[in-house]
């Protein structure tokens, strides 16, 4: 935040803004801008054939520096016009600066005659440019070598792919302030540090909001007016990640209120605690399967914690990120290892590699970010199997470690039932090659399912149950593909709705393929840790649920309110719908609403 925005921001009194809730909760403590200036810079010789590849990191590094600027233009138009006005010359003047001839040609020099890597030659270019602002009579001229330098910063951070520690720093229980929290930066926060967070970009569906909710940490994104100067490193601060606020230097009135809340709610998660042993079971006696979604391997003590009986999703994508180079298949088998032994005996999904799109790798390189349209680009599976080393790699250490324990693959963004036969096919060859490497395994391979989050999987779920031995539905993917809204922006955030009509008939479309063929099916969206839809999706007849383990005891505690007759009448209500306003209603209203006499009436036919 602090090295794009620049505004005349009162400091003194309380101050609210408002964004997305993201992550529930409130917390209160001494913010913490994230300063991404300052980078230690490696510094390293490149060979002559290597010259080329690093100019294209450099174009790339651009191209997602102006993306960014132009991002958090677009944001500031939602500020009073005054903010909006200077920040928005501000960005303009970065946008320019970024794509100045001077600097483009004097890096690349750089890189062609020293043979220097990107970040080196940005960072001399950057400190030439600056001192001769620096150097100018007039204050104001000299006081742009500072915006030259947080250009030459952001872009450094761009070609390192933030494989450093932000947040390293922050004193106990801060809330982290910044333009925009990626999924590489959640992963590196610790809980025992980091009290919540607030950005000014970012959607409820994107992973940093999904990663929020995992670690149990209040977030609001999409805070537009969260600009530099509003708020300064150790003021106070309250996130109220339900209610979408970020209140800056509180009045001792709104801290009582706040602390307040926050034990009333810590109450009520102690209370849900106690629900950790009892059984998922409906009213009328049926049991259903609750599972965990692991971002992170430490997050497996959370899932047992919260009494999860299995994980429906571990999103491998973990091992990849924050770091410059690729995990090897020994390092990848380890970390799944440790997490199958941790499980002790529990099942464990593993989901291949589900990166691109928002989710971005450095040791995957940039091509994989300069996609138009990444999120429909070479992502997930078409990534694995364009690029098969890199498949084989992780379906071998899947393999090795299915020696530990109950483990099944699931398969990213399949939308077809090709692409299953092409990964089986890889994975009975790799199972051939462990084995002359002489490795043990088991005598069979662990299940292959599809994650059914693409429209065209679901529309031929019965065909892809037949090459299938289980399915997971990506409720947020389907979202974002049926409804054309993108998850992570948070402009279009209030027309993504997994409770539109088109995405609930699609998922009953897969649940009763998947019934048809008698295999297991479980959803792992977000939508399977909201207690709102545990009613409708238990009438369509889903019995397993995977979600983040905060979320596990609520969905629990309804589970064991409702019966299985009134939660189908509540679905087959809500199916009969087109207008996603009545669906919002029925929902809002819960499958209490439906009548006894609908019910008694069901019962007679
Ligand atoms: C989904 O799309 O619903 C899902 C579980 O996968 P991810 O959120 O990791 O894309
Ligand atoms: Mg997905």
């Amino acid at each position: 935040m602090k090295s794009d925005v620049k505004t005349k921001g009162t400091q003194d009194g309380e101050k609210v803004l408002h964004g997305l809730g993201v992550s529930t909760g409130i917390a209160i403590g001494p913010a913490y801008i994230i300063d991404q200036k300052g980078l230690p810079v490696p510094e390293y010789c490149i060979l002559p054939n290597q010259v080329e590849k690093e100019i294209k990191r450099f174009e790339a590094a651009i191209a997602k520096t102006q993306k960014q600027l132009s991002q958090l233009r677009a944001k500031a138009e939602a500020l009073p016009s005054d903010a909006n006005e200077e920040i928005g010359l501000l960005l303009e003047a970065y946008k320019g600066m970024v794509s100045s001839s001077r600097l483009i040609r004097g890096v690349e020099t750089t890189i062609v005659e020293e043979r220097l890597n990107a970040e080196t030659a940005v960072q001399r270019q950057i400190a030439l440019i600056a001192a001769g602002f620096a150097a100018m009579k007039d204050d104001y001229l000299a006081s742009r070598a500072d915006d030259v330098r947080e250009v030459g910063a952001r872009l450094i951070r761009n070609l390192l792919q933030q494989s450093y520690n932000p947040f390293a720093d922050a004193p106990k229980d801060s809330l982290l302030m910044a333009d925009e929290i990626t999924p590489a930066d959640t992963a590196l926060m610790d809980p025992d540090r980091v009290a919540g967070f607030a950005a000014v970009l970012g959607g409820a569906e994107g992973h940093a909001a999904i990663m929020a909710r995992a670690l149990g940490l209040p977030a609001v994104l999409g805070v537009a007016s969260l600009v530099s100067g509003i708020v300064t490193t150790g003021d106070i601060v309250i996130v109220d990640g339900h209610e979408g606020k970020v209140i800056l230097r509180p009045t001792a009135e709104t801290l009582a209120y706040y602390k307040g809340e926050a034990s009333r709610q810590a109450r009520e998660t102690k209370k849900l605690k106690t629900l950790r042993d009892v059984p998922a079971m409906t009213q009328d006696g049926t049991s259903v399967k609750l599972m965990a979604n692991l971002e992170l391997p430490r997050d497996a003590d959370m899932a047992l914690d919260v009494g999860a009986v299995g994980v429906g999703l571990l999103r491998t994508e973990f091992s990849f990120m924050n770091r410059p180079d690729l995990p090897s298949e020994d390092e990848q088998f380890e970390a799944l290892r440790d997490i199958v032994k941790r499980m002790d005996g529990k099942l464990l999904t593993v989901r291949t590699l589900d990166i691109g799109g928002e989710k971005l790798a450095s040791a995957l390189g940039e091509g994989l970010s300069e996609s138009v349209n990444p999120a429909l680009g070479l992502r997930a599976i078409r990534l694995g199997l364009a690029e098969p080393k890199l498949l084989d790699a992780q379906l071998a250490a899947i393999l090795r470690a299915s020696t530990y324990g109950p483990l099944r693959i699931l398969i990213p963004m399949v939308s077809s039932v090709d692409q299953i036969r092409q990964v089986r096919d890889r994975l009975v060859q790799v199972e051939k090659k462990l084995l002359r490497r002489g490795m043990k395994l088991p005598q069979t391979l662990p299940p292959l399912g599809a994650m059914i989050e693409i429209p065209a999987a679901a529309l031929v779920a019965d065909a892809l149950s037949q090459v299938c031995d289980f399915f997971a539905i990506g409720s947020n993917d389907l979202t974002q593909y049926t409804l054309a809204i993108d998850r992570g922006d948070d402009r279009v955030a209030y027309l993504y709705n997994p409770y539109h009509p088109a995405v609930i008939r699609l998922i009953e479309v897969v649940i009763a393929a998947a019934w048809r063929a008698n295999i297991p099916i479980s959803l792992c969206g977000e939508l399977a840790g909201d207690p709102r839809a545990t009613a409708l999706l238990l009438g369509l007849g889903l019995r397993e649920f995977s979600m983040s383990p905060a979320r596990l005891p609520q969905v629990k505690q309804e589970i064991r309110s409702l019966t299985i007759g009134r939660s189908v009448a509540f679905a087959q209500e809500i199916l009969r719908q087109a207008d996603e306003v009545t669906v919002r209603r029925l929902i809002d209203a819960g499958a209490q609403s439906i009548p006894e006499t609908v019910l008694y009436a069901r019962k007679k036919k």
